[in-house]
């Protein structure tokens, strides 16, 4: 794919098809090479957690044990089971989001209530870490959207917030700007450098892959919360300063006309 067209731009028309054609190429070119990379990174996450089963399989067959020594074993591979269950999971979610089979659930949906929730859900593992989780719900605020992905959306952005956030505390605001609804979720944490900000929502992006890990993390959050609004026609933004914070802002087309 990577030949380019050697055609005579002899007049304007050839000469437009002839960079139509090669634009068309380039986008083919990089939509290959983001599958290829998504398969390899895929792959190489499924190979920690399966040889760490292995090893501990070969390791528990390989002599006597006590009983103790045996359920430690099945603890770890049934811990490295549900990690790679939870991998596949994601990883159909995204394959069935570029395939148009995941379909939303579009109704008229009180934002209002769903922060409630999410906040309600996110309270005990806040207090665990010794941060404030508060919620600022400014107005009424309806948009028509999908109540499960939009939940799983914000629960993504609150759960990022509270991982990546040593001390302080985590806001979750809704308010209405104009015609569309925006969603924020505000935290003091570790902040995102400035050169990791464009990538963030591209599939394994992890800025600190130890830190992630470490967290439970696989990459794969922020593509599906990107996938998410953009299904809801709306759009995900974020602002990061390194050690003070970051701020994830979604803008949602509000339900009009109809209440
Ligand atoms: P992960 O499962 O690794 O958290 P995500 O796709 O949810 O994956 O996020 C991608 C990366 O973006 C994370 O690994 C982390 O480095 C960074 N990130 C996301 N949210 C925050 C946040 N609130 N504060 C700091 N870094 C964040």
């Amino acid at each position: 794919l990577s030949r380019r067209l050697d055609l005579p731009h002899g007049n304007d028309e050839v000469g437009h098809l002839v960079a139509t054609l090669d634009e068309m190429l380039d986008r083919l070119d990089r939509a290959f090479q983001r599958q290829r990379q998504f398969t390899a990174d895929a792959s190489h996450e499924f190979r920690t957690p399966l040889a760490v089963i292995r090893s501990q399989a070969e390791a528990a067959l390989q002599r006597q044990h006590s009983p103790a020594e045996y359920r430690q074993a099945l603890e770890i591979i049934r811990d490295q089971a549900e990690w790679m269950g939870n991998l596949v999971a994601k990883l159909l979610l995204l394959a069935r989001s570029d395939d148009r089979m995941e379909q939303m659930e579009m109704e008229p949906l009180d934002l209002g209530e769903l922060v409630e929730g999410v906040t309600a859900e996110f309270q005990g593992m806040a207090a665990e870490k010794g941060l404030r989780l508060v919620k600022k719900i400014k107005e009424n605020v309806v948009v028509r959207g999908d109540q499960t992905r939009l939940t799983q959306l914000l629960a993504n952005l609150v759960d990022n917030a509270i991982k990546y956030t040593p001390e302080g505390e985590v806001v979750i605001s809704l308010e209405r700007r104009g015609r569309q609804a925006l969603l924020q979720v505000q935290d003091t944490g570790v902040g995102i450098p400035e050169e990791h900000l464009a990538h963030i929502f591209e599939r394994f992006y992890r800025v600190d892959k130890a830190r992630s890990r470490a967290e439970g993390g696989f990459g794969l959050g922020l593509a599906i919360c990107d996938w998410i609004v953009r299904a809801h026609n709306g759009k995900i933004e974020v602002e990061s300063a390194v050690g003070r914070g970051t701020t994830f802002k979604v803008w949602l087309p509000l339900n009009e006309g109809l209440h």
